[in-house]
């Protein structure tokens, strides 16, 4: 297949996708224009959880792409500088089962990780208590280890990506809001009003959620949870909304991500401890005001496992919406028949940025397109 050398190519999002694929796209020599309509990081990836796991990912093919995102983050790393700054903290997972109902299941779903050829192993309670002396040892009955799991401070990712492509000659324009996309032309507007265009060869959607609000621009329906307009989960079964609050910086003896019953926590880049509400099993409306007892619930939940948290306190709360196409699970394809415009929208993006940067970068810039991408596109959607 030919492909064109030194493609000119808009990236519409600097989120963690966005960022991701700056640095791939510039790595692989293409000349990169990055625009975002706010500063880098502050969409939905700055209000994540950002568990890099491939854990109860289903379907297989999904598991195996998420599997794909944490092997890739592994290798970025390896190639980061030793003095410069670090993103993917492989803390490993430690799951906790304080009843022996939930030992079992969590028996369960280690074999079934293990013969998909993921590293996890269950924990005895002695093991538990190894692996995290400052939680609470009574009533813990056992859990599990998933080794190579770990979080990402996102932010400093992102920034870090970016600057990195930016040293390879990208050019970053945060502050404009894309308005139109049309024929490899961009068309974006500045907060003072004014307009701009730009040019290129390819234009990659990785606007998160503001990536259906383009599309429907001009006339294109885009298969992603309107996390305005839709109700619910769409067909996902993941809350819309979601809550990450952290508190201020403590000493917690924390020393892996922590799964137990009705929580999900880990170190966070503050120093303090950051939380998932999502255990909680709440579905929340961002203009409910129950949602802010979600905090405080978490963090007396986390006390009980961590009584060196009775002297944190709550310093952010952060609400995000989750990036949902119809099924939850990813989209990477061209949008037109031209190959002008191509988008990726994905819920865990966090794992995944690594290993999309990666393919579709590939994708655009060479015209292969990436065994693991298969049962992502959107031909999957007119099926339906
Ligand atoms: C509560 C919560 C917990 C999560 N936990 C995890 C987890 O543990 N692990 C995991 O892997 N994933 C997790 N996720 C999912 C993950 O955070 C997202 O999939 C990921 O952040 C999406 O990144 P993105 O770059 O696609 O979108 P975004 O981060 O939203 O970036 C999109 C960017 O596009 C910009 N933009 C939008 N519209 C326009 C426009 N018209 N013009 C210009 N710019 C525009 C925005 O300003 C934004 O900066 C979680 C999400 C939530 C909400």
């Amino acid at each position: 297949m030919n492909f064109i050398v030194n493609q000119r190519i808009i990236v519409v999002g600097a989120g963690v996708i966005g960022c991701s694929l700056a640095d791939e796209l510039t790595r692989r020599g293409a000349s990169v224009t990055v625009i975002d309509a706010a500063a880098p990081g502050s969409g939905t990836s700055s209000a994540t959880f950002a568990w890099v796991n491939a854990n109860s990912k289903t379907p297989s093919d999904y598991y195996e792409l998420n599997y794909l995102g944490l092997r890739a983050h592994e290798r970025v790393a390896r190639t980061l500088p030793q003095n410069g700054a670090h993103w993917f903290h492989q803390t490993g997972t430690v799951q906790v089962a304080h009843s022996d109902e939930r030992m079992h299941a969590i028996e369960s779903q280690v074999s079934r990780l293990r013969s998909d050829g993921y590293d996890a192993r269950s924990l005895s309670s002695s093991d538990v208590a190894d692996l995290e002396p400052n939680l609470t040892a009574a009533k813990v009955r056992g859990g599990a280890l998933y080794a190579e799991e770990g979080w990402i401070d996102v932010q400093t990712m992102c920034v870090s990506l970016l600057d990195r492509a930016v040293e390879r000659g990208a050019e970053f324009f945060p502050y404009q809001t894309v308005t139109r996309v049309r024929e490899r032309h961009v068309t974006t507007t500045s907060p003072d009003g004014a307009t701009h265009e730009y040019d290129a060869d390819v234009v990659i959607l990785a606007a998160g959620n503001g990536t259906r609000r383009i599309l429907t621009n001009e006339g294109i329906e885009f298969p992603t949870i309107d996390p305005v307009g839709d109700t619910g989960s769409g067909g996902s079964g993941h809350p819309k909304v979601g809550i990450i609050s952290t508190t201020g910086m403590v000493n917690s003896g924390i020393r892996h991500l922590i799964r137990s019953e009705g929580i999900a926590l880990r170190p966070a880049r503050n120093g303090g401890i950051t939380f998932a509400d999502n255990p909680t099993g709440g579905k929340w409306e961002m203009g409910d005001p129950g949602i802010w007892t979600v905090p405080a619930l978490l963090l007396d939940r986390a006390r009980e496992l961590y009584p060196a948290l009775n002297q944190a306190t709550t310093e952010s709360v952060l609400l995000g919406t989750r990036v949902l196409p119809d099924d939850g699970l990813t989209i990477a394809d061209w949008v037109d028949e031209n190959h002008s415009v191509y988008a990726v929208a994905t819920h865990s993006g966090v794992t995944l940025s690594a290993h999309l940067a990666d393919a579709v970068s590939r994708e655009v810039i060479e015209g292969d397109r990436h065994a693991s991408l298969a049962s992502f596109g959107l031909s999957r959607f007119i099926a339906a």
